[in-house]
């Protein structure tokens, strides 16, 4: 394909992701014109994870919006969350009434949009896109984020091995009178070469090996062990694990659990999982079981990442939860557009009626407690309120916390 010839040759590397195949290869030819590194191509989400996984992390990913199976915002979330991408141009066909609406949930997603190609491509715009992405990088002087290193899977199995995963703890506040109602457990793997590692550096790895369970066992059994001695000392401290989609099938998921409580002393009370509205939407029978199950245990059940998954409102009264934790997206739009405020305030008086505790997660200002607190909101998580710190400095801070409660 010809390319205007002004246009330089960005030394980019991209993914294309259309389910439409001749779609995908006028994409792919053109950015063949634009780009001088490597082009990944995918006809839909988890394909194009796999490859991003394999190949590591692109600069540039241009995909639609509308597809069969994982649609293209589940798709941007995963890459967000895992670093997999620096920035992304969608190539949707959407109607322009909601074009905006979709840009602003990508922006809000945290990855930087370059903007919306619309349908047939047009290179020129294209080429605008690439040129806009190269001079942003110069003016603000940032050199690219370092791409994502997948561990290898013996890597993973040496490090399991030798016990180098860690719990790590974010306290969940209540954001009336800053008293801490509990913590959740956050992955990372204290890498002898490459320091604390957060999971994006990690999870898929650990999932697509299928290590995943041994990783779990490891962080509950730590967990478990903290949670156990603070209750011991009469300052019980309740837990949040966070579940895949993969963990809920198994079905000696509760029978070890309950092993696990009875051996430190605990209540299921002190205990909730969190599983993402999106997972929960495909929940088989198996999964739905051992939902009922930890609730029959007394452990609570939170829906993550709650307003993402577009789960009916039908599902999730028919869901064994307890809790909602509204995705930080809501929490970082609110301030700006109404909608949000109003998205926020709505599901704290629907959360109430249905008797559903809600933690909104990701605050990380002043302005966004405020204008949550008079919402109404009672529970919250973030980076203004607590990071997630390791089992000594959770210590350290709960100890601060009660003395400054005094
Ligand atoms: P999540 O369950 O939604 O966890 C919240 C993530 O948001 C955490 O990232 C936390 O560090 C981050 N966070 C908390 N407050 C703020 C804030 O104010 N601002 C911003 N920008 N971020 C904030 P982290 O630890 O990197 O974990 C990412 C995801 O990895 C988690 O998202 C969860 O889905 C997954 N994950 C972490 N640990 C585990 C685990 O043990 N098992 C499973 N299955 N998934 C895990
Ligand atoms: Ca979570
Ligand atoms: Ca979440």
């Amino acid at each position: 394909m010809l390319r205007p010839k002004e246009d330089a040759v960005y030394p980019f590397s991209a993914l294309i992701l259309d389910d439409h195949a001749f779609q995908r290869l006028v994409a792919v030819q053109a950015m063949q014109g634009l780009v001088s590194g490597p082009i990944l191509q995918a006809s839909e989400g988890a394909e194009a994870l796999e490859q991003l996984t394999t190949h590591g992390a692109v600069d540039i990913l241009l995909c639609d919006i509308q597809m069969p199976g994982m649609d293209g915002l589940a798709f941007i979330r995963a890459v967000s969350e895992r670093g997999l991408a620096r920035s992304v141009i969608l190539c949707s066909e959407i109607a322009p009434e909601l074009r905006h609406s979709v840009m602003q949930m990508v922006d809000l997603l945290g990855l930087p949009l370059l903007g919306d190609l619309g349908k047939p491509l047009r290179i020129v715009k294209l080429a605008a896109m690439l040129r806009r992405f190269e001079a942003k990088r110069h003016e603000s002087g940032k050199t690219l984020p370092a791409l994502i290193e997948l561990p290898s899977q013996v890597e993973v199995q040496r490090a399991l091995v030798d016990g180098e995963f860690e719990a790590h703890y974010q306290p969940k506040l209540d954001l009336i009178s800053g008293r801490p109602l509990g913590a959740e457990v956050l992955a990372r793997w204290r890498h002898p070469r490459r320091g604390v590692l957060g999971p994006q550096h990690f999870l898929t790895a650990v999932l697509r090996y299928g290590q995943l369970g041994e990783l779990f066992e490891q962080l509950l059994e730590q967990g478990l062990a903290l949670a156990g001695r603070l209750r011991a000392e009469g300052r019980p401290l309740p837990l949040a694990f966070n579940l895949d989609a993969e963990q809920l099938s198994d079905r000696k998921l509760c029978t070890g659990l309950a092993e696990g409580l009875k051996r430190h002393r605990l209540l299921g009370s002190d205990l909730t999982f969190e599983i993402t509205e999106s997972s929960m939407l495909h929940a088989p029978a198996t999964s739905l079981e051992n939902l009922v199950r930890l609730r029959l245990m007394g452990c609570g059940v939170s829906v993550d990442d709650f307003g993402t998954g577009f789960s009916s409102l039908k599902r999730l009264c028919e869901m064994p939860c307890n809790e909602l934790k509204l995705d930080a997206s809501f929490i970082r739009g609110m301030i700006k557009h109404e909608r949000y405020r109003a998205a926020v305030a709505s599901t704290l008086a629907f959360a109430h009626t249905l008797n559903l505790h809600v933690v909104a997660e990701g605050i990380e200002t002043v302005e966004q407690l405020t204008l949550l607190r008079s919402l109404g909101g009672t529970c919250g998580q973030g980076f203004l309120l607590a990071k997630p710190l390791a089992e000594e400095q959770l210590l350290a801070w709960l100890k601060q916390a009660s003395a400054t409660a005094c």
